[in-house]
């Protein structure tokens, strides 16, 4: 005898469908057409409602409104039409003995089908009451079962929960799947830690399910107390928790390599690159230069993130890491997330290399194929010391000769796998990456755990308050006329196109009229320029040096412009129909002026009226220029999956933990998590199975990719 005893069998999270030995191989097919491809997948796919099927109510007791259960006879089955629009309707009505319950179908006859008077049911509905027969309460569309059928599927009694259909995976054959994993023998492995378990006197991982799967009482998922249950809770810890330990323990694994890049600085080095640039750096570039240097000197690779507001003058910190990088013999590549700030870096960086003799390759999507051709070969052949492009950059068929410095800017414009893709292209290479957009530390924690973190809280000097104006779209002539006059005094401007959402197609429409209407209206005196996503990339390029260079006194643009593009000399923003960008789009736009030493302006149209967010998204901009600020209330006004980039960040991977919601929870899971983390290398060693296996798991589901 073969028999497996009890404990010999433990359901990990990531198992395959394949594996599961309580699922029909015909139910395995099922599932897995519908995505779901692992156990974890499974059992966290939730309940949208609960039905609670324990007790009928007597109909005379049934309140309107309410979503109740009642047990009767059918008393009768009618075809009608309904009194005024003269519809084909069905009604059926219900005796249970202390009164009469009114069914009323529509169209079909298929919903009365099978049922004849005199059958005992079972009816599951909301109460609705009709004015003209106040005495009788109604249902429309209710759920009906012959009492046998639904004694058959074990209905009565119990709360039962819906799961939404997927395929032919109905709501209840899922929920029989699920009954018989998390109701059968086997154990279900608990990736939380038992001394985490125990210090909060968490439910096991499969008492949790278990609870959310088939609660003894219908749970209320819409209520805030839901989440505070201790067996959502504790799901919740998890999914921050696993998230945490993943970030750290990666961390540490890259901490604990040595660097093949080790990068050598002296004073008279670094003299004399200072020496190179045109302004004096502030003290906080000055600080963060020797962060970054002290892990470039370092025997790990950096691995860490340059945060700083809008104009705080990240990208010569960036440009003097990779200046050393070069200087001892290693490539380095800068990525962007658009190609008009590819391109602009590109300028920057040739016009500061020019006098070193240091060759500037660019790489990005549009290029067209021979010079793609001579770029990846000079990548390839280390002809190229440094690169600035776009994604194109991490693509395949990019092959570095020796990357020994990574630096990725607007990072919050990536996934983290994007950050995960670059750095494979070399041997564990330094990664500096950037981001203008601050962001509140329970997010910071959870989506940069892995990174050492330097600020720049400091503005280059002279810079003034970009001043920041609300303005009806109904003085449009008037902003566009003062407008006129600041370009008429020797000032730039931007003008930014209205957002349209559900066509990239419409908001080109709409930036080229509003193009033309501004030359012939406004502008006709003044050089001005239309840039958007579908101009081609050599024009492009012309139009944006004309601009840097003063030539093209405005730009109408649509928000390819939004980051990074740097032009000292433009002093006046205008953002058309403001109300339908978002906080951090506006805070990013609004950071393209106020860069120079003049006076900028920003000017928010939008129509008189518009909605209560909206509304509170323009204040917030119009008091706050502190970025950190406005991020908050971002966070705040739109919730965290629609902060800028975190859809793509991974955190979406997140199952049911949510940023904003458990943010009291956060600092707490990392501290749990640190020790955990630190408990682990410590008895297992950073290299051994156990850490591997946990990075492999977690870090992959989290969609942080693979380290090393
Ligand atoms: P961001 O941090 O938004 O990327 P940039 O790196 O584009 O900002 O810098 C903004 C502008 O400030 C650039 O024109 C840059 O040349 C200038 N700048 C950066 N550092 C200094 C400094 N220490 N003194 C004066 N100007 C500076
Ligand atoms: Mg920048």
């Amino acid at each position: 005898m073969n028999r497996m005893k009890k404990n010999d069998f433990v359901l990990f999270p990531h198992m395959s469908l394949e594996k599961l030995p309580m699922l029909t191989s015909s139910e395995k097919k099922l599932l897995s057409e519908q995505g779901f491809h692992t156990l974890d997948v499974i059992l966290f796919t939730f309940p949208i409602r609960y039905e609670d099927w324990r007790e009928p109510v007597p109909i005379r007791h049934i309140e309107p409104f309410t979503t109740v259960l009642v047990q009767g006879k059918i008393t009768s089955i009618e075809r009608k039409r309904t009194p005024r629009k003269r519809m084909r309707m069905y009604t059926m009505t219900i005796h249970d003995g202390t009164g009469t319950l009114l069914l009323i179908f529509f169209h079909k006859s298929y919903w009365v089908q099978g049922y004849t008077e005199g059958d005992e049911v079972l009816v599951y509905g909301h109460v609705e009451v009709d004015r003209r027969t106040p005495w009788m309460p109604q249902m429309t569309h209710p759920k009906v079962l012959l009492l046998t059928a639904a004694q058959k599927r074990k209905l009565p009694g119990r709360v039962v929960p819906v799961y939404r259909k997927n395929g032919k995976v109905t709501s209840y054959r899922f929920e029989k799947i699920i009954h018989r994993i998390l109701f059968s023998e086997v154990e279900l492995y608990d990736p939380l830690p038992r001394m985490v378990i125990k210090k909060n006197d968490f439910p096991s991982r499969k008492e949790a399910l278990q609870f959310v799967h088939n609660p003894p009482h219908p749970l209320d998922m819409e209520s805030k107390t839901f989440w505070k249950k201790p067996a959502i809770k504790r799901l919740i810890y998890e999914d921050f928790f696993l998230l945490q330990a993943g970030l750290l323990l990666r961390k540490r694994f890259i901490e604990s390599k040595k660097t093949s890049y080790r990068i050598e600085v002296t004073e008279a080095m670094k003299k004399e690159i200072l020496e190179l640039l045109p302004f004096e750096l502030t003290r906080a570039q000055k600080r963060v230069l020797d962060e970054i240097l002290q892990d470039l000197t370092s025997t790990r690779p950096m691995h860490r993130l340059l945060q700083g507001d809008v104009g705080s003058g990240k990208t010569i910190l960036a440009l003097l890491a990779m200046y050393l990088c070069v200087k001892n013999g290693y490539q380095a590549c800068l990525m962007a997330p658009t190609e008009i700030l590819a391109e602009q870096h590109h300028y920057t960086f040739k016009k500061f290399f020019k006098h070193l003799d240091i060759p500037v390759v660019k790489l990005i999507g549009s290029l067209r194929t021979a010079d793609r051709r001579v770029a990846l070969q000079w990548i390839r052949s280390g002809h190229a010391p440094i690169i600035v492009g776009t994604h194109a950059l991490f693509q395949e068929g990019v092959q570095y000769a020796r990357l020994g410095l990574v630096v990725i800017d607007e990072q919050h414009r990536f996934g983290v796998h994007h950050r995960a893709l670059l750095r494979k292209k070399g041997h564990l290479p330094h990664t500096l990456v950037m981001t203008a957009t601050p962001i509140p530390r329970s997010l910071a924690l959870t989506w940069y755990g892995d990174l050492d973190v330097s600020i720049l809280d400091e503005l280059p000097p002279g810079r003034q308050k970009v001043r920041t104006i609300l303005k009806s779209t109904t003085h449009r002539s008037v902003v566009y006329s003062w407008v006129a006059s600041k370009l008429a005094e020797g000032h730039q401007a931007y003008i930014v196109c209205p957002l349209i959402e559900e066509s990239k197609k419409l908001q080109v429409q709409a930036a080229t009229s509003l193009y033309e209407k501004l030359k012939r209206l406004y502008f006709n005196e003044f050089e001005i320029a239309l840039v958007h996503g579908r101009i081609k990339p050599q024009e492009r390029e012309v139009i944006m040096e004309a601009f840097h260079n003063g030539h093209i006194r405005a730009l109408i643009a649509t928000t390819v412009i939004e980051v990074g593009v740097d032009n000292p000399n433009a002093t006046i923003m205008v953002i058309e129909h403001a109300e339908r960008f978002g906080l951090a789009q506006l805070h990013q736009l609004r950071g393209r002026v106020g860069r120079g030493r003049e006076k900028s302006y920003c000017i928010l149209m939008a129509p008189p009226k518009i909605g209560r967010v909206a509304r509170q998204r323009l204040k917030v901009l119009l008091k706050y220029s502190d970025g950190f600020k406005i991020s908050e209330y971002d966070l705040k006004l739109r919730g965290p999956g629609e902060l800028a980039g975190v859809r793509q960040s991974g955190l979406g991977r997140l199952r049911i933990g949510d940023i904003v919601r458990d943010a009291e929870y956060i600092p707490f899971i990392r501290k749990d998590a640190e020790e955990f983390v630190q408990n682990m290398i410590q008895r297992k060693g950073i290299g051994s199975k156990e850490v591997r296996a946990f990075l492999r798991y977690w870090v992959e589901h989290y969609g942080l990719s693979q380290v090393g």
